[in-house]
């Protein structure tokens, strides 16, 4: 598009620009002065193209925003992607960002949520918003984020040349589909109401004054509002399609005006249309025979923003409840004897607390007992019965890595876990079955201490068998016994449901004795 589509007889029409003063762009003589960049000019749109009226309707919506709502608007930015329609971006003298193609979407969120103060305007075309942006809209929108998106849509990727686009009709041709277009477009409007926007309209540039009042509108609509433009491409477009009456390059100045007229002759205003019907239809040579316009949705929704501060305010709450806990819970002298960095595996199956254990372990070395303690967990990918882990590193130092090297203990729980941890366990090291769970292979390593603990068994007596992972933590307490025993039972009444403390206490301090009376014969 551009100088280089603009013919030679065009280029001369042009030249007054060439005595034109940058320095000296606001004349006062054009009431849009003021919010133009007129250093940028001219601009690189075709003769006959829609994109003036859009930003001329937009700029109109701005004055009259700053006029009749005392809008600031250094407090409004622009941000546009790649394309013809990109280039509104560079024109208006407003804070503008002209981004990368499609993310001008996640680019205007991250300024909306740094500065929550801004309006964002996201200014871009079809190809930008619906085609290399196409997630990004559907994600904006169904966050309901306070930005207002205008796309103008001429139906194809006008700057580059005229290729088929996300909204190009069915049927249509593009240079990239001569013999029609094979593919369906996206009708905007319900993709945005799909996506869940709160706002949403279509006009032409035909309609400029409607174009503004509903640009105004959505503008202080609080969320996500869209705008769908329907514009001509006087230079790509509309050479292929009938509305622009062919190729004639001499119609290159009318074809935008033949264009309008026929967006004139198929326009429909249906205010309140559902979006699903709010349809761009076209005949099977891909002539648009309808366009059906209006503002389809405005409804109010909570806005993202709001969202999270009403989120916050919960959390807020929550969390000075669970500081309070904090600071209430028993307080422990704490360990202050020097240990060597202690490593333990624990292993089973899910739904055993098998991970539940290993984080009572880390609670009651750090809050506890005051030393430095590090907790890992690993699940197969089952939901619930498949293979679960966990790992704690336990030291009186500060600890540089998390992961286990050579584990000096370990709590086996299944034969899955028996087969796959008792081969990392060190030379030396302490390995606790569950011995209703686990059977012994015939090659069972020499060079470890092996203790078998009827911990379901002893759990089912107590009258909860999901209280064998307890037992098997009393033992492993009294006879690895890196952590105090206080620790370790404040740590469980901290982590299991209230009903269930006094169970699982008994079943720590069963597992404990056992523990304590096998150290006291070894
Ligand atoms: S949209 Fe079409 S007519 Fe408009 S500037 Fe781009 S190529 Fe030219």
């Amino acid at each position: 598009m551009a100088e280089d589509q603009i013919s030679n007889n065009d280029m001369l029409e042009l030249s007054w620009h060439e005595s034109y003063d940058p320095g000296d762009w606001v004349t006062g003589l054009h009431p849009m002065d003021t919010l133009l960049r007129g250093e940028r000019l001219p601009h690189i749109w075709c003769q006959g193209c829609g994109l003036g009226t859009a930003l001329t309707t937009f700029i109109g919506a701005l004055q009259w925003l700053e006029k009749n709502q005392d809008w600031n608007l250094d407090k409004v930015s622009v941000v546009s992607g790649i394309g013809c329609t990109g280039r509104v971006a560079g024109y208006i003298r407003l804070d503008s960002f002209h981004t990368t193609h499609g993310r001008a979407l996640p680019f205007a969120t991250g300024l909306k949520l740094a500065n929550p103060e801004l309006k964002l305007v996201v200014f871009s075309g079809d190809g930008d918003i619906a085609g290399i942006g196409g997630n990004h809209f559907i994600h904006a929108a169904r966050r309901n984020l306070d930005i207002t998106v205008i796309c103008v849509n001429n139906f194809n990727y006008g700057m580059t040349g005229g290729q088929v686009g996300p909204t190009t009709p069915h049927g249509a041709r593009a240079v990239t589909t001569q013999y029609g277009n094979f593919e369906f477009p996206f009708n905007l409007p319900y993709l945005a109401a799909a996506g869940g926007a709160s706002f949403m309209a279509r006009w032409t540039v035909l309609h400029a004054r409607r174009l503004e009042w509903t640009l105004r509108e959505a503008m202080l609509h609080p969320g996500f509002s869209f705008v769908e433009i329907i514009a001509p491409c006087s230079t790509s477009y509309a050479r292929w399609n009938p509305e622009g009456q062919g190729l004639d390059p001499q119609k290159l100045r009318r074809r935008g005006l033949e264009v309008m007229k026929h967006y004139q002759k198929v326009g429909k205003i249906a205010h309140g249309t559902h979006p699903k019907d709010a349809n761009i239809r076209v005949d099977e040579k891909g002539l648009i025979t309808e366009i059906v316009e209006g503002i389809f949705i405005d409804e109010p929704k909570p806005e993202f923003q709001a969202s999270i501060n009403r989120q916050a305010q919960v959390a807020k709450k929550r969390w000075a409840a669970a500081n309070k806990a904090l600071e209430e819970r028993p307080q422990l002298p704490g360990q202050t004897d020097q240990i060597p960095r202690t490593e333990v595996q624990l292993g089973g199956f899910g739904g055993q607390g098998i991970v539940s254990a290993g984080r009572i372990i880390g609670q009651a070395a750090t809050i506890y007992d005051k030393r430095e303690a590090c907790f890992t967990q690993s699940y197969g990918p089952e939901a619930r019965g498949g293979a679960a882990g966990a790992q704690v590193v336990i030291d009186s130092s500060p600890i540089h890595h998390p992961h286990l090297i050579e584990p000096s203990s370990a709590i086996i729980m299944s034969q899955e876990a028996y087969a796959r941890y008792i081969p990392q366990l060190a030379v030396g090291g302490v390995l606790l079955i569950d011995e209703g769970l686990v059977t012994i292979s015939g090659d069972h390593r020499k060079d470890i201490i092996t203790y078998g603990i009827p911990a379901t068994r002893l759990a089912e007596e107590l009258g909860n068998t999901r209280a064998a992972n307890t037992v098997m933590l009393g033992f492993w307490a009294a006879i690895v016994s890196v952590i105090s025993k206080a620790a370790m039972r404040q740590s469980l009444a901290d982590s299991v449901p209230a009903k269930t403390i006094d169970v699982n206490l008994k079943a720590f301090d069963i597992g404990y004795e056992k523990g304590s009376a096998v150290r006291r014969h070894t």
